[in-house]
């Protein structure tokens, strides 16, 4: 019988496994992954597992007993170091090799450090990926309250670690270098909202810092120097100005690689039999004809059914409607759809609910997407119009005195 390889045992490469599983694969399915925890979720790194005393093993995505029963074949601490395409291969550290005869790729992402002088990770500057990143931030803090910190970068990551070391007691200063927070994934409406959200709860929001230097003090704290001339010193620094796909495993066997490893609409690479799936895979967004990547569970979750039907001779394409979540705070923000190219803003806030709110994203008066914040109906309609791609009247959608529900 058939053998499926799966490089990477994370939300893509474990739901690939038990995705194939369940189409009915019954060939051997290895899953291969170089860190040595137990699969786990992701998104709590930066919310509860960070702030609240938990274990890793309370996220974990499958229990061990699943994998068994499964037959899914967990190799963990296992690092790929290349693959042999001709000879349906892969190597992996420890002069091991392992044939396969589907293999998919699900090698995630890595935080992007910025080469800048002073910037060593570790002691006290910290990215944050893995559980490993979040395990060394918490026993750098270990209960010392009202730490001095940084966090670079005003994406959610970095949104995220600054409201839950807030909530922690710590000091925060958020540093971005866009003239506001989320400027590269939301329109201002959503900036401002999370900017107010943030400066209410104490965090120290600096828009348009680009920081050249960073400097080890004598007493141990870290001054960053930014192109403004403006410093910064804090005991801690969280590192959150994205990630990068990690694609050198497909590099080195030539497969195309476009902003990730470009895959069709079956999650298939260039080579037959080879997918990618999840945070390292790239592919066209039929809407917008655009070459997109995805960081996101649904991404991750729903290719890997995708190339999990397709492995299984069975092609589906991938059309899922995109959504991802972020909570700060006691706030929950919902995004269903893509905001890309949108030429108009509708900014929603419910009467007398004025902590509800919605941006809907519309071009040329189609919707596109919507940011949901604290209102969970305004991020089922959304998915549902998408879904079903109906119009929705940007003119009633902004009037307050018609119910949403209508
Ligand atoms: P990854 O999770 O990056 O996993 C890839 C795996 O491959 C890793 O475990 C890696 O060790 C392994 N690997 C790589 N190379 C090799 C090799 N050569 N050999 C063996 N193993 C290898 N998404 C949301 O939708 N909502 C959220 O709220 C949210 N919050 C997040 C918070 C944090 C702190 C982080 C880091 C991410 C968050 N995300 C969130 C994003 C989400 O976690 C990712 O989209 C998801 O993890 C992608 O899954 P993946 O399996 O594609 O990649």
């Amino acid at each position: 019988s058939k053998t499926a390889v799966i490089i990477g045992a994370s939300h893509a490469g474990v739901n690939c496994a038990f995705a194939l599983r369940k189409e009915g694969f019954e060939g051997k399915i290895q899953l291969i992954e170089s860190t040595s925890f137990l699969p786990y979720h992701r998104p709590p790194l930066s919310k509860s597992f960070l702030s609240e005393d938990k274990d890793i093993a309370d996220y974990c995505l499958k229990s061990a007993e699943a994998y068994e029963e499964a037959e899914v074949e967990l190799l963990l601490g296992r690092r790929v170091l290349h693959i042999d395409s001709q000879n349906h291969e892969v190597h992996l550290e420890g002069n091991h090799s392992i044939h396969y005869d589907h293999l998919v790729l699900a090698t995630g992402a890595s935080a992007v450090i910025p080469a800048l002088p002073g910037m060593t990770v570790g002691e006290g500057i910290f990215p944050l990926r893995s559980a490993e990143d979040t395990l060394a931030i918490k026993s750098f803090i270990n209960a010392k309250s009202q730490l001095e910190v940084v966090v670079l970068g005003g994406g959610y990551i970095g949104l995220e670690m600054a409201a839950s070391l807030r909530k922690m007691g710590h000091q925060i200063a958020l540093l971005e270098r866009e003239k506001r927070i989320l400027a590269r994934v939301a329109a201002a409406e959503t900036s401002s909202f999370f900017t107010a959200l943030h400066q209410e709860s104490g965090v120290k929001i600096h828009t348009g810092q680009n920081i050249t230097n960073i400097e080890h003090l004598h007493d141990g704290r870290y001054q960053l120097d930014s192109d403004t001339g403006d410093s910064f010193v804090a005991d801690m620094v969280i590192v959150g100005v994205g990630i990068s796909p990690n694609t050198a495993l497909a590099q080195n066997i030539g497969l195309t690689i476009e902003n990730g490893i470009l895959v069709d609409a079956h999650c298939e690479t260039s080579t037959p039999d080879i997918f990618a799936i999840g945070d390292c895979a790239s592919f066209i967004h039929q809407p917008s004809a655009k070459i997109i990547r995805l960081e996101s569970v649904q991404n991750a979750v729903d290719q890997a059914k995708i190339a999990a039907t397709n492995i299984m001779g069975n092609p589906q394409t991938y059309d899922s409607i995109p959504w991802f979540w972020s909570d700060q705070y006691e706030t929950k923000l919902q995004i269903a759809g893509l905001n890309h190219g949108y030429d108009q803003v509708v900014h929603r806030i419910e009467k007398e609910q004025p902590q509800k709110q919605a941006v809907w994203y519309f071009k040329e008066g189609k919707l596109l997407a919507v940011d949901a914040i604290n209102h969970a109906k305004a991020y089922v309609l959304g998915t549902r119009y998408l879904k079903e791609a109906r119009q929705l009247h940007p003119d009633e959608l902004a009037n307050p005195e018609i119910p949403l529900s209508k």
